[in-house]
């Protein structure tokens, strides 16, 4: 095998296993059925049970990926001890790095863009526009890209960024999948949703 066949099959390993533990991100959820109760992305979404329940399920196939990013890894050691080792070599290399990256989270690294921390913060801030009217008589509370906000009376009632929510997004399937396959899901601090969704906070 040429060195330039080898280093083809090295990336081309690399690119699969990039992609398969990001598969269950990018497809589960982006259907329409899944999303009916939800505003079309990128508008804020209204806080709800439905959103809490919703911010488990990205956390649940964010943890998804972990276990699928297993299959490269096997097939990668097999590949490289049976089959084509530059494939395989990319195969588990991509992989490990996934693996390794995930794991930083449990000493200390940067949290998963979706947590059970987010799910009650917004459980919390739902029950207390219920009972406590802090803001205006009627709080409308909604999640915003950088903040929840009353839709009401545009109060700020916490800084906490949107990640990406499973919608179908706005920019389409191969860009909206591109995007999410560099954010890994985080909050996306974008100035084109910045202006359409938090006019009124830069007023302030
Ligand atoms: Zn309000």
């Amino acid at each position: 095998m040429s060195f330039t066949s080898s280093i083809m099959y090295f990336f081309a390993g690399f690119i699969i296993a990039f992609l398969f533990p990001r598969i269950p991100i990018l497809m589960i959820t982006r259907g329409k059925g899944f999303n009916l109760v939800f505003p079309e992305h990128p508008a804020p979404v209204p806080l709800s049970p439905k959103l809490t329940q919703r911010v488990l399920h990205m956390r649940m196939i964010y943890w998804m990926g972990f276990i699928v990013s297993l299959v490269p890894l096997v097939f990668g050691l097999a590949s490289v001890k049976w089959g084509n080792a530059a494939f395989g070599f990319g195969l588990w290399i991509s992989s490990g790095w996934f693996i390794l990256s995930r794991l930083q989270t449990f000493i200390g690294g940067p949290k998963p863009p979706w947590t059970l921390d987010m799910a009650q913060q917004l459980q919390i801030i739902m029950d207390e526009t219920k009972s406590i009217q802090n803001c205006c008589s009627m709080p409308v509370a909604e999640w915003r890209v950088l903040t929840v906000s009353c839709a009401r009376c545009d109060a700020k009632l916490s800084d906490l960024p949107r990640p990406d929510l499973g919608r179908k997004r706005m920019d389409g399937f191969f860009l909206g999948g591109l995007r999410l396959l560099m954010t890994d899901g985080y909050p996306v601090i974008d100035y084109d949703d910045d202006s359409k969704n938090n006019i009124n906070d830069s007023e302030e």
